[in-house]
């Protein structure tokens, strides 16, 4: 790469991330720096991190301009990122200094490099030999001239420091002062494959062709949960570091687990970088800055690792690529599945999208021709997938205020019996959705939200699923103020370990609910100690459908298979069908028949028809029919538009101005919705407004909606958030 460079007292444009809506000027410095340089400016008072756009504008008086202070000791950001960081934001018509504040989310970039003490193979021989002196010796051997902390090595050897610090003195190991952003231990793609069914080779030898066409190109690789499908990606980034080039595979964030690394470990013999929230900040600041250097191959991470500094991308994976998690509902409201395949292309890499159950977005571009199919048809070895039927809930008998049916009591029992586990699926977390009064009607809601409080009995507590807040619960109707009237209605996770512990007082019963663990550690630990068997029924929320493997269960039932489907979701549909079909998938991933029961009170419904026959095809086919035919995504374009505010009046106002005043939309063929009350009417004591655009696939929605936009003034207070592809409609 060939960048350009500016000499002392060149002008400059910086990109800031402050909320600026513009590149601002600056004289290069003494030393000069390169396009695209990470560098320190004053801005007012302040010190401020920015990069170096490009030239400067020059429209401002020249002896007023002020000079760049420092350049970051870091590789100065790429031409492709910065096309990248662009495009990103013309899409999501999100300002610049947003972009690059996703781009820069590491602590520290512009500290001096920190030093730590770490411990190589000396050159003398040790005086006296231990056994324990030999450990560390061989550690070090085994690991050629790589150097450890005086913890991690200790460790490793299985000895206490002391011996350490004994071999130093004698010179056998050495111990010097290092960088603490280390480059990450080298990979070997040659490691520890493992040998791979038929079905498992072709399609990991499609994706290595297609690395090493060193061109972009995106390939959907299907198969149900357990058909070995992250073997195979795993062989495509095999591949790519053989290549000499970096990897990224991203994973939604509940699915980052160690079992997921401590694979790579075992394939690759070291462990891969990881971005994400779990990671420290120390060890975030190292991540950005090696992948900046090429020093870390694979990296391993959530969402936001889209906007690490790689030299050399040439292959992008995303697990579970029809995930919701993928869409950043704040900030930033960007689709890492597309963002994925968006900076792919500018790279000229390869994209891997996998998933048991793809979204219509990706099964629509294989059918358009843009991405290549891959099908994994079967379970990797003996397992099968599920056997599927319903409860139909209307032939039940069951008594007031109780969620299992006596068929689905009967499974368990039988399970029980066998020593295999079940698992209950019920998508609510707490107690019981809905807190009503028997005395005057009144069900309990947030004083800041227009949504019911949940009582989480566990906390002893109500809670908001919108905003977080919670009060203790009340002994006495908040309302009408009658005593002892109030009473649960309706069934959560919690409320369902009670059901099933008065059913089966003898099971061990585990209810796997996020807000259930003071940390993602104790849950993971949890979650781990179930999967060997300690545990004989397991009531979880959408957490244990993702990726956990439980070798001993062989039951699934569903309590409430149609929740998802009410609702004005577009997407409602292909949600249900998408996490039904991958509850099931948890049950039998060992060699033994799982069974899958849905409990229903539409047994005719097509989507639960769909669900239990499996033809995914014939489902898809149906699903895409109808959004052709009502002209949404991804046959057709659309942009939420939220506006909020504390006061009611001037959301309901600019929304109805904004209706009235929709040329720009009006010019590309768009149709305005609204304005209405957004399905949550308030949220922490604002109130919000949505507006729905709707265009032509091929309209050029962005350019007419910033158009639109920037023809109101909004009053004090007052939020206007744009969506495009929005995800979720609340
Ligand atoms: P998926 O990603 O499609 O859910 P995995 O790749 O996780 O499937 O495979 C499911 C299980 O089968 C894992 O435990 C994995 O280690 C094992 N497995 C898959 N392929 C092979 C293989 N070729 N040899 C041995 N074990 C395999
Ligand atoms: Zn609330």
């Amino acid at each position: 790469m060939t960048a350009e460079f500016f000499y002392e007292g060149d002008l400059v444009a910086v990109l800031t991330a402050q909320p600026i809506d513009r590149f601002l000027d600056y004289k290069a410095p003494e030393s000069g720096c390169h396009l695209g340089a990470f560098v320190e400016v004053p801005l007012g008072p302040r010190k401020v991190l920015g990069v170096v756009w490009g030239k400067g504008a020059g429209d401002f008086d020249y002896a007023k301009v002020r000079s760049v202070m420092r350049v970051l000791d870091v590789a100065p950001m790429r031409e492709e990122m910065r096309e990248f960081l662009t495009r990103a934001a013309d899409y999501t018509l999100t300002p610049m200094s947003a972009m690059l504040r996703l781009a820069t989310r590491a602590p520290g970039l512009g500290d001096a490099p920190s030093m730590r003490t770490v411990y190589r193979l000396g050159s003398a021989e040790p005086t006296r030999v231990t056994e324990a002196r030999t450990k560390v010796l061989e550690v070090l051997c085994d690991y050629g001239g790589l150097s450890f902390t005086l913890g991690e090595l200790a460790e490793m050897a299985g000895v206490g420091t002391s011996v350490v610090k004994g071999l130093v003195k004698q010179g056998a190991v050495s111990e010097e002062d290092a960088p603490r952003d280390v480059p990450y231990p080298r990979l070997d793609p040659d490691y520890g494959g493992k040998e791979l069914s038929a079905d498992q080779a072709d399609g990991a030898e499609v994706l290595r062709a297609a690395l090493r066409t060193d061109a972009y190109g995106t390939t959907l690789l299907k198969g149900v949960t357990g058909s070995g499908k992250t073997e195979v990606y795993l062989e495509a980034v095999a591949e790519c570091l053989r290549m000499g080039r970096q990897a990224l595979v991203l994973l939604p964030e509940i699915a980052l687990s160690g079992e997921f690394i401590n694979r790579v470990e075992a394939r690759f013999g070291f462990k891969p970088a990881e971005w994400h929230s779990g990671v420290t900040m120390t060890e975030r600041r190292r991540c950005w800055k090696m992948v900046g250097q090429g020093a870390a191959q694979l990296i391993v991470g959530a969402r936001s690792a889209l906007f690490l500094p790689f030299q050399n991308l040439g292959l992008i994976v995303v697990d579970e690529e029809h995930d919701t998690s993928y869409k950043q509902e704040d900030g930033v409201l960007y689709n890492a599945r597309d963002m994925a395949v968006l900076r792919a292309a500018i790279n000229g890499a390869q994209v891997v999208l996998a998933s048991a159950t793809p979204s219509l977005e990706s099964w629509a571009n294989v059918e358009a021709g843009k991405y290549t199919r891959l099908v994994l048809s079967s379970r990797y070895g003996p397992a099968v997938m599920p056997k599927m039927s319903a409860i139909d809930m209307r032939a039940e008998d069951l008594p007031g205020g109780t969620w299992v049916s006596p068929t689905l009591r009967d499974a368990i029992a039988e399970r029980m019996e066998r020593g295999e586990q079940s698992l209950i699926f019920l998508n609510r977390r707490g107690y019981a959705p809905v807190t009503l009064c028997r005395a005057c009607g009144n069900q309990i809601g947030c004083d800041q939200c227009d949504a019911r409080m949940v009582e989480h009995r566990f906390l002893n507590r109500l809670m908001c699923h919108q905003c977080g807040e919670t009060k203790p619960m009340p002994k006495v109707c908040p309302h009408c103020d009658a005593e002892d009237k109030l009473s649960a209605v309706g069934p959560g996770v919690e409320r369902m370990g009670e059901e099933i512990t008065a059913l089966f007082p003898d099971a061990r019963v585990a209810v796997l609910s996020s807000d259930l663990y003071g940390s993602a550690r104790a849950m993971k630990a949890h979650i781990e100690q179930i999967s060997q068997g300690g545990t004989d029924i397991i009531i979880g929320t959408q957490l244990v459908a993702k990726g956990h493997n439980f070798p001993l269960l062989t039951l699934v039932g569903v309590i409430d298979a149609d929740l998802g489907l009410q609702g004005s979701d577009l997407r409602a549909a292909e949600r249900t069908f998408q996490l039904m079909r991958q509850v099931a998938g948890r049950a039998g991933r060992a060699e033994k028949q799982g069974e899958a029961l849905l409990q229903t009170y539409q047994p005719e419904h097509a989507v639960i028809r769909a669900i239990l026959v499996g033809d995914e095809e014939k489902f898809w086919a149906a699903e895409a029919g109808e959004r052709k035919a009502a002209g949404v995504p991804p046959y057709g374009r659309m942009a939420g538009i939220i506006l909020s505010s504390p006061n009611a009046d001037d959301v309901f106002n600019l929304g109805a101005e904004m209706a009235r005043r929709d040329g720009p939309l009006r010019q590309i063929g768009a149709q305005v919705y609204g304005p209405a009350p957004a399905p949550i009417a308030r949220v922490r004591g604002r109130h919000r407004v949505r507006l729905l655009v709707k265009a032509d696939k091929a309209a050029p929605l962005q350019k007419a909606l910033a158009a639109w936009a920037a023809q109101f003034r909004l009053p004090t207070n007052t939020r206007l958030s744009i969506d495009i592809d929005p995800q979720s409609f609340y």
